[in-house]
């Protein structure tokens, strides 16, 4: 199918033939016509697949009659994060250049005066993260039961993140008739739960996740003990003359190290993640998109949906822990059909990591060949060991697998950590997936954070719910509620448990 056989308009066209899309995506191309229809769209689809796209296309011309009332948005889109509320605002600037729609991105650390400025003039488009949504509602300044178009996007992130409460309702705002188009990255049975409640006889339409990730993207990956990775890191840049990259750390700590550190030697670099305050993560960004900065050293928060158009590089200074992450982090490179390269700088003792990301994407990642860069040698697979000195480096006599892969090994390989420098690397808590987002509602309360993450750090059991007295939103989350681990997520306690998990499911909307 092409653009003009899905039934778009001449104006929507027109703006997609100047975005430099040729053709639809396959969600585009299964969803479009059945959003136009007026009918609820159940989507398994992942970023980088082009589903922003599917539900703003249609949505634009399906908005362009009818006029937007004071107050009254005309449909709501939900997001987990500012980052990619923010991203698809900008998607629907980019798609309606040609049509005279309204919008109005509602997310944290933005001034309420200036949203409330908007909301009261009439928007045609609300984009929202759930928390900022209802703190609008709340205060009065918004009515949303002329809302008849919702789209709740990456609902399992808003799982994973115990925003589902929230949601819920905003939902029950909503007009019970509404065209609902629902986007989740897989459809689990809590998702397909939720859909069930949300939607009314929906088309359900699923995709390929990106399981592997974009052929236009040259991987490799060099193993070097950790203390060495930043010297490492600089002589690539200078020996490759990188005019661009992003360069991705597992903790937010070391993003502030690499940034600093990079900025000291020279680079031009700069440092986002989670915790920096909203308005300077969006100039960050900026910054990095229109290069006035050329490095940015960014947590996970930047690795999800960021679209930066020609980005040469991507750098893993840490291999991620969770193997999507790698394809969401080096998908960063190689859009659109361009060129991208995607380097990871492996410790020795990452091997786990590897082993998961190389299941993943079914290859190993080649192995990146220099002459000026001493390497080390992978640890066989065993109980990862983060942080320096409390591994063992194993002896070159105790090489097995990592031998075959490598041809060149340090001979210090087995010499212990040299003493940390001034900048050097510190073991510090994991970066959670969800800085950028708000956090739930029902959890916000203004202190005890510091109590909070103690005691999560030290709770040996998992979490697998945010608890009432969790650290306000905005903080890291130390202890992230993990569907990876196999464990309940988004709501758990009796008390917690939305109202429609405890009925038997249906599939009729709630009233
Ligand atoms: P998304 O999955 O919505 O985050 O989109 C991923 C990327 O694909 C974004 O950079 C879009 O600009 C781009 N994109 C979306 N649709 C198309 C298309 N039909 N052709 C080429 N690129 C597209």
């Amino acid at each position: 199918m092409t653009f003009p056989d899905l039934g778009l308009s001449e104006e929507v066209l027109r703006a997609i033939e100047e975005a430099g899309y040729h053709e639809p995506t396959p969600i585009q191309d299964k969803a479009i016509p059945y959003v136009l229809q007026g009918r609820d769209v159940l989507g398994g689809a992942q970023t980088g697949t082009g589903k922003t796209a599917a539900f703003a296309l249609p949505m634009i011309d399906i908005l362009a009659h009818g006029r937007a009332r004071a107050r009254m948005p005309r449909a709501l889109i939900l997001e987990p994060t500012r980052e990619l509320a923010h991203q698809v605002a900008e998607n629907f600037e980019l798609y309606g250049k040609y049509h005279n729609l309204s919008m109005a991105l509602l997310i944290g650390g933005v001034s309420f005066v200036d949203q409330n400025k908007k909301i009261d003039r009439g928007v045609d488009v609300l984009i929202a993260t759930p928390g900022r949504l209802l703190d609008h509602f709340e205060r009065g300044g918004l009515m949303l039961s002329g809302t008849n178009l919702l789209v709740i996007d990456e609902a399992d992130r808003m799982l994973d993140m115990g925003f589902i409460p929230d949601v819920e309702r905003i939902v029950k705002l909503l007009p019970p008739l509404r065209q609902t188009l629902f986007f989740s990255a897989t459809i689990m049975p809590e998702i397909r739960r939720l859909a069930d409640n949300f939607l009314m006889n929906p088309k359900e339409i699923t995709v390929a996740p990106p399981t592997s990730p974009a052929e236009t993207v040259d991987q490799s990956m060099i193993v070097v003990n950790r203390g060495d990775k930043r010297d490492v890191l600089r002589q690539i840049l200078r020996e490759r003359n990188v005019e661009a990259a992003l360069i991705f750390c597992n903790r937010k700590r070391d993003v502030d190290i690499l940034g600093r550190s990079l900025k000291r030697h020279g680079f031009n670099a700069a440092a986002l993640h989670g915790d920096m305050v909203q308005t300077v993560r969006m100039e960050t960004l900026d910054g990095f998109r229109n290069r006035s900065i050329s490095f940015l050293v960014a947590s996970d928060v930047a690795a999800r949906g960021l679209d930066i158009s020609g980005l040469p590089y991507v750098f893993n200074f840490d291999v991620p822990s969770h193997a999507e992450d790698y394809i969401h982090r080096i998908g960063r490179t190689g859009r659109a059909g361009m060129p991208g390269i995607a380097v990871t700088l492996a410790a020795p003792d990452d091997t786990k990591y590897l082993d998961a990301i190389t299941r993943l994407i079914g290859k190993e990642i080649p192995v990146l060949e220099s002459p000026n860069i001493e390497t080390a040698a992978l640890e066989d697979s065993g109980p990862p060991r983060r942080g320096r000195g409390r591994g063992r480096e194993r002896s070159r006599g105790e090489r097995s697998r990592s031998e075959e892969r490598r041809p060149r090994q340090r001979e210090s390989a087995a010499q212990p950590a040299p003493p940390a420098s001034p900048d050097e690397e510190q073991p510090a808590a994991p970066e959670t997936q969800q800085p950028a987002a708000e956090k739930p509602r029902r959890n916000r309360r203004p202190r005890h954070s510091e109590e909070r993450q103690t005691s999560a750090k030290a709770d040996p059991k998992p979490r697998d719910k945010p608890q009432p007295d969790e650290p306000p939103q905005d903080g890291p989350q130390k202890a992230k509620p993990s569907r990876r681990k196999g464990a309940t997520v988004g709501f758990g306690d009796q008390d917690n448990i939305p109202a429609f998990l405890m009925r038997s499911t249906g599939g009729s909307r709630e009233k």
